[in-house]
C-alpha cells in the first residue's frame, strides 16, 4: 500500500514507496527480505524525532498486535509487538495482571514505547523497557532470533531500547503484576517546598511527579498509589476526542501565542484553576491501567532529557529560569519524574537512577529557538535525550553518555551490514555515513 505517513505532532512527515501491514511474522519476514530501500518501522507516530521516517518501507504492525499468552506462574505476558498499550492493559486485567508502570499516555504500541525507553515516574520504578523479558526479532536478512537473558543475550541487552535500528521485533515478553489499583492525588505546591520535599515525596508514593508552569510560583503535584478503595470504571474518550479541558487548553495556547505577554498571567491562573480538580479529601481510585493514562489532545513538541537524579533540582531549576528569561513565547509546563536505573544498553537510564524533565511547545509554535538553550543545560548535567522526543545530539555527543555505545554500534553493524533499517536521522544518530 502507498501513502503518506506522519508523526502525533504534525512536525515529521514521510512519503514511503509503501506502507505494509504484515498479519503475521511470517509475512514480516518476506516484507523485510523483499522490501526495496530502507525499512522503518513505525508503532503509534508518537514520537517527535524523525525515527520513522523513510521513502523505503514503514511497517505497521497494527495487525500482529494480541496477547498471545500468560505465564500465571511468572507473571509474564507475551503479546503480539503492535498492540497499544490501551488495548494491552483490560486483557492483562482479564488474566489478573497489571503493567508495573506507565507512561503519561496509552497510546503507543507496545513495541515503540519500548524502542525507546518510554516511562512513567517512580523512584526505583524502570521503563517500559526496563520489563522486557524477551523478544523476538525479525533481522535484516528476514530470520528470526530469540532474544532474553539466555540466549542471544547481547542482542537482548541492545535491542531493548534500539529504536528499530537492529531489527523488528514481532513478540515480546513483558513482565508484569498482580492486577492493581492506584488511587490519584495531588494539588498545589510552592516551588521551593517541593524542591526541598521531592527526595521524601518520591519515597513516601508510588508515583511521583510535578508540573511547573514556569511563571507561576507554585507547581501541580500528582501521586497514584496502591489502594483497596472501591475502583471506578473510567469513561476514556476516544481517540482524538477533546474533552472541555483541551478545548479550553487549546484557547489559552491560541490567545498566549497571539498575545505573548498574558503567557506569564496565564500560566498562574492555569496553575491554579488545575489544582481544584483534586479539591475534596479522597482521590479517584481506577485500575492501573486506566490510572496512569491522560488524554492529551492539545498538540505539542517535546524535548526531555534525564539528568542524574541527585541533580535533577538544580537542573530544573536553570531550566525554568532560563525559559522565563530567554524571551522566547510558550505556554506549557515543565514535567519532572523520577526514573530507576536498568541495565538496557541504550536506556537513558542505564546504570544510572534519573530525573526526566520535559519541556513542550504548542505545535503551531516553532520550537528550536525555546530548546536550544534548554539542550544547553541538560548538557551540562550529564543529560541523555529521550530517543523519541526532539534533540540534536549526534554520535561524537552520544558515545560519552553511553559506556556501550561501542559494543551498541558493533553489535548493530553485524546485524545489519547494510543499514537497512538505518534512515537519515538514525545515521546522523549512530555516526553512520
Ligand atoms: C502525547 C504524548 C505523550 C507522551 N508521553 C510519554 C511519557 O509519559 N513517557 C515517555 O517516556 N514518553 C512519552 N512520549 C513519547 C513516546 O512514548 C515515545 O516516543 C514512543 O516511542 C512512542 O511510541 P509509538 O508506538 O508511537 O512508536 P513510534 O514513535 O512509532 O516509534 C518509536 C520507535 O520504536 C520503533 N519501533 C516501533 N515498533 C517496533 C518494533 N515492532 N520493533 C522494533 N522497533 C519498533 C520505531 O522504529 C521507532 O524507532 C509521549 C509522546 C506523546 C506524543
Amino acid at each position: 500500500m502507498q501513502g503518506s505517513w506522519s508523526n502525533w505532532s504534525g512536525w515529521v512527515k514521510a512519503w514511503p514507496r509503501e506502507i505494509a501491514t504484515p498479519e503475521t511474522e511470517a509475512d514480516l519476514q518476506r516484507v523485510v527480505r523483499e522490501a526495496e530501500g530502507n525499512v522503518r518501522v513505525a508503532g503509534s507516530g508518537h514520537s517527535f524525532t524523525a525515527l520513522v521516517q523513510t521513502n523505503g518501507t514503514i511497517v505497521s504492525l497494527q495487525k500482529i498486535a494480541g496477547l498471545l499468552d500468560v505465564d500465571d506462574e511468572h507473571e509474564r505476558a507475551r503479546v503480539g509487538a503492535g498492540i497499544t498499550i490501551r488495548d494491552l492493559g483490560p486483557l492483562l486485567h482479564e488474566k489478573g495482571l497489571g503493567l508495573i508502570n506507565q507512561g503519561d499516555i496509552d497510546r503507543q504500541a507496545i513495541a515503540g514505547a519500548v524502542g525507546t525507553g518510554t516511562h512513567g515516574t517512580g523512584g526505583t520504578l524502570g521503563s517500559i523497557s526496563s520489563a522486557v523479558r524477551g523478544f523476538r526479532l525479525v533481522t535484516a536478512g528476514g530470520e528470526v532470533l530469540d532474544c532474553n537473558s539466555d540466549v542471544n543475550a547481547d542482542i537482548f541487552d541492545a535491542g531493548r531500547v534500539s529504536m528499530g535500528s537492529l531489527g523488528i521485533m514481532s513478540e515480546i515478553t513483558v513482565q508484569c503484576r498482580k492486577a492493581y489499583a492506584l488511587e490519584e492525588k495531588g494539588g498545589r505546591m510552592p516551588v521551593e517546598e517541593v524542591f526541598a520535599r521531592a527526595p521524601e515525596l518520591r519515597d513516601s508514593n508510588r508515583h511521583f511527579e510535578f508540573f511547573w508552569f514556569p511563571f507561576a510560583n507554585e507547581v501541580l503535584t500528582k501521586t497514584l498509589n496502591e489502594t483497596d478503595r472501591p475502583v471506578r470504571p473510567r469513561n476514556r474518550l476516544p481517540d482524538g476526542a477533546d474533552a472541555s479541558e483541551d478545548k479550553l487548553f487549546r484557547q489559552f495556547c491560541e490567545i498566549a501565542r497571539h498575545v505573548p505577554l498574558l503567557r506569564g498571567p496565564l500560566q498562574k491562573f492555569i496553575t491554579r484553576a488545575s489544582s481544584s480538580r483534586y479539591a475534596g479529601s479522597e482521590g479517584k481510585a481506577y485500575w492501573s491501567y486506566d490510572a496512569f493514562p491522560s488524554d492529551r489532545n492539545v498538540r505539542f513538541n517535546e524535548m526531555e532529557y534525564a539528568v542524574p537524579a541527585e541533580k535533577g533540582i538544580d537542573c530544573v531549576r536553570e531550566v525554568a529560569e532560563h525559559m522565563r528569561r530567554c524571551g522566547v513565547n510558550f505556554l506549557f509546563p515543565i514535567e519532572f519524574r523520577y526514573v530507576g536505573a536498568d541495565d538496557a544498553w541504550l536506556s537513558p537510564f542505564y546504570h544510572r537512577a534519573s530525573v526526566s524533565i520535559s519541556v513542550h511547545q504548542y505545535h503551531r509554535q516553532p520550537y528550536a529557538d525555546l530548546f536550544r538553550g534548554i539542550e544547553e543545560i541538560f548538557r551540562r548535567y550529564e543529560g541523555r535525550p529521550h530517543w523519541g522526543k526532539l534533540h540534536t545530539l549526534g554520535a561524537s555527543e552520544l558515545v560519552a553518555l553511553y559506556p556501550r555505545w561501542d559494543d551498541f554500534i558493533a553489535l548493530r553493524r553485524r546485524l545489519d551490514p547494510n543499514g537497512k533499517f538505518l534512515n537519515q536521522h538514525l545515521r546522523r544518530v549512530f555516526g553512520e555515513s
